[in-house]
């Protein structure tokens, strides 16, 4: 019994794509590439020859970053590709759904609508500082349920889901539903992953990304980390060669030594400039709202957001408002920028509050 018997039959059967490894003691002959790489050599490196099918390195770098076994850890393009990955490899169109809990990342709905699956919602507790609502999430699975998206912390509200509720969750689901768990701003909260509690759940998935706090957005990396099963099944579904050959060494530059050390030095300064900037907006007039972080950004309740809005825009900077969202109506949230770029939406945002 393995949770992938829930996932779609046809994805099951899939023979992953497979590739022999060029012989460099070989004229390779056998793959329709140049020979040679006609260009300045400055442009990076050879890039005439396909890369690695599944780049070694690279899944062993992010296996030690992300603290898991390389055989439960798939390599993506953002973990935005992995959630594409998941629902089509679990979801059969017009018959399974994903619920998700919002407000949330928008693009576990989108994904879900492109493979033709049910949406089904378990709306947050705007009342409760945004709160799972267990006992309303409950109702909404069924026996279709095949996917149920956590975000911890969650965009856009910040917030943590509690470990041991989403441990527990999970048990109620086991065999029934995978339960993934996307932990894009983890490195800003202080919390440990809960990667290692896969070995005890196999349908917990994990979603971790370098487009944030790694500061790599640019170059589309990111990791599904479950059971070695789910691994195989979604790997099976990635296009062949799906990372490029300059983003495995970017990536494998990045995560070394004394980079490594700078991407940790910039986490920690986002988090006391979140922690200051919190502060700072608390005491604005123009503010009813901040609500605590766990992650890079900020979500704050304007007064007016028409208002704040046109101030804003005339001090050239830009935030995320939710104009067509009811429970975020007048919010924004804002991403903790450079100790400068922060004090200029601060005093864009005008007058504090009286007594302050
Ligand atoms: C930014 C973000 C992602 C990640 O995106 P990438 O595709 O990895 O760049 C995933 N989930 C959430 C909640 C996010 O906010």
């Amino acid at each position: 019994m393995s949770i992938c018997d829930i996932a779609r039959e046809e994805i099951r059967a899939l023979v992953p794509y497979d590739a022999d490894p060029p012989d460099l003691d070989f004229v390779n002959l056998n793959a329709n590439e140049a020979p040679t790489f006609p260009y300045d050599a400055q442009l990076a490196g050879t890039q005439n020859r396909y890369p690695e099918l599944r780049p070694r390195s690279l899944q062993s770098a992010l296996a030690d970053l992300f603290g898991i076994d390389i055989k439960k850890l798939c390599p993506v393009r953002g973990s935005s590709e992995g959630i594409d990955l998941l629902i089509r490899a679990f979801c059969r169109a017009y018959r399974d759904n994903v619920v998700v809990l919002p407000p949330t990342f928008e693009m576990y709905c989108a994904y879900a609508n492109m493979q033709g699956a049910e949406v089904r919602t378990a709306p947050l507790s705007v009342e409760r500082d945004f709160a799972v609502d267990w006992a309303l999430l409950d109702d909404q699975c069924d026996e279709n349920t095949r996917m149920v998206f956590l975000c911890s912390p969650n965009n856009p509200t910040g917030n943590l889901i509690p470990k041991s509720e989403i441990l527990e969750f999970t048990r109620s689901r086991a065999g029934k539903s995978v339960v993934v768990v996307d932990e894009a701003y983890v490195e800003f909260s202080g919390c440990p992953s809960l990667a290692s509690e896969i070995d005890r759940h196999d349908n917990l998935v994990i979603l971790r990304t370098l487009s944030k706090a790694y500061a790599l957005a640019g170059a589309r990396c990111g990791a599904v980390l479950a059971d070695e099963a789910v691994i195989d099944l979604i790997s099976a579904l990635t296009s062949p060669y799906a990372i490029s050959a300059p983003v495995t060494r970017l990536v494998l530059t990045a995560l070394q030594g004394s980079n490594r050390d700078a991407a940790d030095r910039q986490i920690a300064d986002i988090v006391t400039e979140r922690n200051r900037l919190s502060t700072r907006l608390e005491q604005l007039d123009c503010i009813d709202r901040v609500w605590p972080s766990f992650a890079n950004f900020v979500l704050v309740q304007f007064k007016s957001a028409d208002v704040t809005g046109d101030k804003l825009a005339a001090a050239k900077l830009t935030v995320r408002q939710f104009a067509n969202n009811e429970c975020l109506r007048n919010c924004a949230r804002i991403t903790v920028g450079t100790t400068e770029e922060n004090n200029r939406l601060i005093d864009a945002l005008g007058s504090s509050k009286a007594g302050l």
